[in-house]
């Protein structure tokens, strides 16, 4: 039995483009027993798969301005080092913190008057209500207004997030009330499409990925396999017979054929940027010929 993320899951990555809809609705509640097993079963590139899939769907579905990409993007890194990169507890922590969040009644409409200013008294004040402070400044930042400003940017990904995971947990829930074991499948023909990536035309008309500093994070993560973490072992294996390099050093995809420059002197490795070739050297000195 598998537990798959596709983005034809219509359930998960609604086709409709509608803010409100994705606003906390009562009763995302985390089950700690369920997420154990979901935690202990489902491999770290099960995580990082459906943080991909959730960040490109979140920038490709809602997002207008470069700035707030940004934003998102430190969002998304975040749950990105919580759940995959640490371990039980940062995951639990986070999704716990999460948990409380999205439970604040209004929190969307909250979140949006703390940035704009608004006062609000702190009775009320999910940064300093007792029972919410502690998981709203560890997903957000200290109490002060340049955190409620990226916050009311943020809130989208991390609801988003939220109402996808909430859903998993519930199919979770119904597959191991019928199996005694669940055994979790990666996906081989995982391959992103149009709501995972950021894609733009680019060079002579072809469409390429744009990098952001998520997609810069992930691929660092997973060094030096991370593009075939983000676009599938399918589509990195026909990019490379195609003649596209990858990044000696990070394993980034070249966006066009040549563009990568190769080592002067053997001219069997490329890189991406003067930081990769800087990062390679001492590793590369001893094969190079
Ligand atoms: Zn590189
Ligand atoms: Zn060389």
């Amino acid at each position: 039995m598998a537990l798959p993320v596709s983005m034809e899951d219509t359930e998960l990555f609604g086709k409709t483009k509608c803010l409100d809809t994705e606003l906390p609705v009562a009763g995302i509640k985390l089950d700690v027993e369920t997420f154990d097993q979901m935690f202990n079963s489902l491999t770290k590139l099960w995580w990082s798969r459906l943080i991909i899939s959730v960040r490109g769907y979140v920038i490709n579905y809602y997002l207008k301005s470069e700035e707030t990409i940004f934003l998102v993007d430190d969002a998304f890194i975040n749950l990105h080092r919580a759940i995959v990169e640490g371990d039980r507890d940062t995951a639990h922590q986070i999704l716990n913190d999460l948990d409380v969040v999205t439970n604040v009644k209004d929190i969307g409409r909250v979140l949006d008057d703390l940035a704009s200013g608004v006062q609000i008294s702190e009775e009320i004040h999910p940064f300093f209500m007792p029972a919410t402070q502690d998981a709203f400044r560890r997903v957000f930042g200290p109490a002060e207004l340049r955190t409620y400003y990226s916050a009311a940017k943020q809130k989208i990904a991390y609801f988003v997030f939220m109402r996808i995971f909430a859903a998993l947990q519930d199919r979770w829930k119904v597959q191991s009330a019928k199996k005694k074991s669940i055994r979790f499948e990666e996906d081989p023909e995982w391959q992103p499409d149009d709501r995972v990536v950021l894609f733009e035309q680019f060079f002579q008309g072809n469409r390429t990925w744009v990098l952001t500093d998520f997609d810069r994070h992930v691929l660092m993560c997973w060094r030096p396999h991370g593009v075939a973490v983000i676009f599938g072992d399918r589509y990195t294996q026909t990019k490379v017979d195609e003649g596209y390099k990858l990044c000696s050093h990070c394993g980034m995809l070249e966006q066009h054929p040549d563009q990568f420059p190769g080592c002067p002197k053997c001219l069997d490795a490329f890189y991406c940027s003067k930081d990769c070739l800087d990062a390679d050297e001492d590793a590369h000195t001893k094969k190079c010929h």
